[in-house]
Order: C-alpha cells, then sequence, then structure tokens
C-alpha cells in the first residue's frame, strides 16, 4: 500500500492506485453468501470453522510452537485427521492453495499475519480486490511510471548466471551472463551496481492450452531463474537451498482455467441467484465433492480493459489433478480447456443447459503451473537465503524465495517487501520497512480468533482450570465479553 500510495491511477493521475483500491473495498466489499456449494449447485451452510476444541487447541499451538521447533514439518504431520475434514481446512486449503504435505510453518505463518480476519475467515470478510485483473489494475500502473521515469524494460533476456568475487569474506557481483535473443552476452558488474535477484517464480514454465487442447506439464530441466538459483547456491552457502523448492513438480503444480463467454444469459445469472453475490463481491466459491477440488471466482466485469460489455470471464482453479472427474471421466491434467469448463458446469448445476452454454462459450484456457505452490515446501532456516546475504556489496535476493522473519509468501506484499529490504539496505538509505502488522500481539484479535475457532460467544472460563487464575482479569473480560 506504501508503494502504491504515489503510483498514478492510470485512469485519473491525481488519484494514486492506492485511492482507486481504498475506494473500490469501500464500495463494493468482499463478503461471500455462498462460501462452500455441493451436491450440484446446492448451498452447504458455511456458517462456522466446524473445528473441534482439540482441533482448535492444535491451531492455538501451532501459534505458540517456534519455527525452529517445527522445522520441516508437513500440515498432515502436524494435524490430527479430523482436521482435514473441518471447514476451516476447506476454507484454508481453497483460499491459500495449500496442500497437506506442504510447510506447517507456512500455515503459522499465514495464520499470525492475517489472526485478525479469522473472524471473518468464512465469510472472506476483509479480503481486497482489485477493479480489474491484478496486471490491469497493479502492474500496468507500475509499468507506466517506471518507464515515465526511464526505466528500461529489456524483453527478450535470459539471465543464465552470475558471477562472484568472495574474497574478503565479501560478496561482490562482477558479472551477468544471459541470452539476448539467443546471442550469449556478458555484463560486466561494478561494486557500486546493484544486482537483485528474483531467485525463483511460481509461474516459471507455465503452459497454457485451450478449448480443444490441455495444458501440457512443462518438465523441463530448464527451470529459468530456479536454474539460475541453482548455479550461484554452489558458489556460497549463504544462497539458501533451491531443490529444497522446485524438486517436487507433482508437489508443486495445479491447473487454473479462465472461461469467456459471450452474450451470456444463463451463467451470470443463475451464479447470481446461486450465491446471492454480485461478481467482484463474492470471492471464491468451493466445491466439496469434486474429486478436483475445485473452486471457482467470478470476479467484478469488466475484468480486462477495454472488454466489452457483452463478454464476461470467469475463473476456477484445482488442487487434485491427477484423478478422474465426477462428471468426466478424464484426470484435469489430461482435460481440454472444454472437458474442464464441463465438470464445472456439472458441479455448479448447469449440467443440463451445458450444450447451450458451450455455443456461448469463446474460449476456456487452461493454465498448467509446474511450480505454483513451490513456496509452500517444507522448509528449513537457511532454506530462503537472506534478501540481502552476510558480506554482500551489490547484491540482494527478492521474491518470494528470500527470507522476511514472519511475513508470507505467495502475496505481491512479500515480494515487494524484499525489493524495499533490499534497496533500504544495499543504497544504505537508513530508512526502515514498515513491520509486518503484529495482530498476533494484540490481545483483542488473539481473544476474538480464539473465540471464532472454538465457535462460542462467550469462552466458559469458569469451566477450565485457567479461568480461576484469570478472574476478574482484563484478559478474562475479553474472554467473556
Ligand atoms: C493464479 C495466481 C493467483 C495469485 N493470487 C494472489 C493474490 O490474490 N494476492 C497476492 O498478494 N498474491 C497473489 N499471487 C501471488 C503473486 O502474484 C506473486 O507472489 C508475485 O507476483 C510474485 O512476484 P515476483 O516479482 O516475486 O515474481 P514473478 O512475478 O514470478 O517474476 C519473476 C520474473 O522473472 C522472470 N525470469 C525467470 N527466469 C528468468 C531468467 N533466467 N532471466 C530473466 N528473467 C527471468 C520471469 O519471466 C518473471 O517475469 C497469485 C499468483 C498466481 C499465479
Amino acid at each position: 500500500m506504501d508503494l502504491y500510495s504515489f503510483i498514478p491511477s492510470l485512469t485519473d493521475p491525481k488519484h494514486s492506485v492506492l485511492d482507486e483500491f481504498r475506494e473500490l473495498n469501500l464500495k463494493e466489499p468482499i463478503e461471500s453468501h455462498s462460501r462452500i456449494v455441493s451436491h450440484q449447485g446446492k448451498k452447504e451452510d458455511f456458517s462456522s470453522l466446524g473445528l473441534s476444541t482439540e482441533n482448535a487447541m492444535e491451531l492455538a499451538k501451532l501459534h505458540m510452537l517456534t519455527e525452529t521447533k517445527l522445522g520441516a514439518t508437513t500440515i498432515e504431520e502436524y494435524f490430527s485427521p479430523s482436521f482435514f475434514k473441518t471447514n476451516f481446512w476447506f476454507f484454508w486449503a481453497t483460499m491459500f492453495a495449500f496442500e497437506k504435505w506442504h510447510s506447517v510453518v507456512e500455515v503459522k505463518r499465514y495464520m499470525e499475519r492475517f489472526m485478525h480476519l479469522i473472524g471473518g475467515l468464512n465469510r472472506l470478510k476483509g479480503i481486497l480486490h482489485t477493479e480489474y485483473n491484478q496486471y490491469d489494475s497493479l502492474i500496468l500502473p507500475l509499468i507506466t511510471w517506471l518507464k515515465d521515469n526511464k526505466v528500461v524494460f529489456d524483453l527478450g533476456t535470459t539471465v543464465t548466471d552470475i558471477d562472484f568475487d568472495f574474497s574478503n569474506e565479501e560478496k561482490t557481483v562482477t558479472a551477468i551472463h544471459c541470452k539476448n535473443h539467443e546471442k550469449n552476452e556478458m555484463i560486466s558488474v561494478k561494486k557500486e551496481d546493484l544486482v537483485l535477484f528474483t531467485n525463483g517464480s511460481m509461474t516459471q514454465n507455465t503452459t497454457r492450452g485451450d478449448m480443444d487442447h490441455p495444458a501440457k506439464i512443462n518438465r523441463s530441466d530448464d527451470k529459468g531463474c530456479f536454474s539460475v538459483w541453482k548455479k550461484i547456491a554452489v558458489k556460497s552457502s549463504d544462497f539458501g537451498h533451491p531443490e529444497v523448492f522446485c524438486s517436487d513438480i507433482d508437489k508443486t503444480k495445479w491447473l487454473s482455467f479462465t472461461v469467456t463467454l459471450k452474450d451470456d444469459d444463463i451463467v451470470f445469472p443463475y451464479l447470481l441467484d446461486l450465491t446471492g453475490d454480485q461478481p467482484g463481491m463474492g470471492g471464491l466459491v468451493t466445491i466439496k465433492d469434486s474429486s478436483w477440488f475445485m473452486s471457482w471466482v467470478v470476479p467484478k466485469q469488466p475484468h480486462f480493459i477495454n472488454q466489452p460489455d457483452n463478454v464476461k470471464v470467469l475463473w476456477a482453479y484445482a488442487l487434485n489433478l491427477d484423478v478422474a472427474g465426477d462428471c468426466i471421466p478424464k484426470t484435469m491434467s489430461d482435460c481440454t480447456g472444454q472437458e474442464m469448463f464441463e465438470e464445472l458446469l456439472y458441479h455448479m448445476g448447469l449440467q443440463d443447459k451445458a450444450a447451450e452454454i458451450l455455443s456461448h462459450t469463446i474460449n476456456v484456457i487452461p493454465s498448467m503451473m509446474p511450480y505454483i505452490t513451490s513456496q509452500f515446501m517444507p522448509r528449513i532456516a537457511g532454506d530462503r537465503p537472506a534478501v540481502v546475504p552476510a558480506g554482500s556489496q551489490n547484491f540482494g535476493f527478492i521474491g518470494q524465495y528470500a527470507e522476511v522473519p514472519q511475513d508470507c509468501v505467495f502475496t505481491v506484499e512479500y515480494s515487494i517487501r524484499t525489493a524495499r529490504v533490499a534497496v533500504y539496505d544495499l543504497m544504505k538509505l537508513g530508512k526502515e520497512v514498515d513491520p509486518v502488522y503484529p495482530s498476533q500481539y494484540d490481545l483483542r484479535v488473539l481473544t476474538n480468533a480464539a473465540k471464532t475457532c472454538l465457535n462460542l460467544d462467550k469462552v466458559p472460563l469458569q469451566d477450565i482450570p485457567l479461568g480461576k487464575l484469570l478472574q476478574n482479569t482484563e484478559l478474562a473480560a475479553l474472554l467473556m465479553s
């Protein structure tokens, strides 16, 4: 938000992107009235998180344990099996794309980072959205501002390696090797220059299909920035462990697909009726009994700048790609765009209208992302390098695979924060990046989260041994209010 407070809006240069964003979310806040469906378009009860006392206590303990103690524990190793049947897990897994084999430390970080939102978790309250898709609403204004400030974007250039001088216990980049439109080049780097390296990308090696073709997974050993990270990681023990994140595609992939409809008078009116949510104001809807574990989002329309009025766009994704669908007897990985959409229509309760809907469907674009959840893989301290490694003179790691204590990955904010930390530090600006919002240290937030997880308006302190100790304390007042 700091960054976007001075990036001019594309539509009204007197306004910042942050102003625009704030106004939109005040005017059209997200609040879901239908978070879960099942049985082909039947709304499910989503009023509570469905946690037992045992499950709530496991969450409380997770909050207390240190990251060092948790180490590379997976979510499945940490929680008891009943946890995975709760609404909490359905909401959590689908909102953030967590799989059971991912790091429980990342669950802890998310829980603490967004603890103030747990009360509204089932209704997605507090989730913010942009006017258009995030490229048009966030990236485009930023690129425009950077170009106006004479920043040069050199597209078609692939970095292949980075050379360092490690003398005097310092780390100084001396050269960048790259391929510029297939021509090998070397850029010499001086100590006074600054090199910021995005050492991994969740969209690396993404492939796309279309209406009639699946998106074929790319299992190539050429993993773009991950490969560069691998090359430099062997040069210094301070540069982290890329293999932890990018070695097991089957644990880090998912598929999403975007549906484009023209002159639709079935799908959008039906979904409005089913969910009670205006496009853009409902957020993610998860299909509880979908074998693919599929969810959809109806964003605000138009979703793209210049999208014609009679064109509508929606998005869906799934986490189980290698099992057969419930309507289409194929794995999601093998499905064409049309087949994925047919499976979705079945679960929405629109199977009988599929033929007519497909006649208004311009395209369905599946997108296979082999590394989309690689940042959630179990890790220990040191697997992610520090943003500015010890002794670095002119080099920083930025993005989702550099370490920022307390912050959580799979967010734009995390990448921006790493870049700010790198620039403030390496340019010796003497400025501090705003700390991560410490909501978990606010007693009001904690007590509210406890009440939500226990599904209680008031915590019956008299029934628990700790209650006596807390009698007449401020904490008791908060828990009982
Ligand atoms: C479907 C989806 C939904 C998301 N939803 C949200 C959300 O709701 N909220 C949120 O905050 N975040 C969300 N995210 C996450 C967010 O988009 C990312 O965390 C963020 O964009 C990462 O930015 P980055 O600059 O670190 O990396 P990237 O944007 O991945 O940039 C890495 C760049 O490096 C380039 N590159 C790779 N290899 C090389 C090479 N060898 N040489 C030169 N260049 C190279 C790539 O082309 C790419 O441009 C979502 C992401 C996806 C995919």
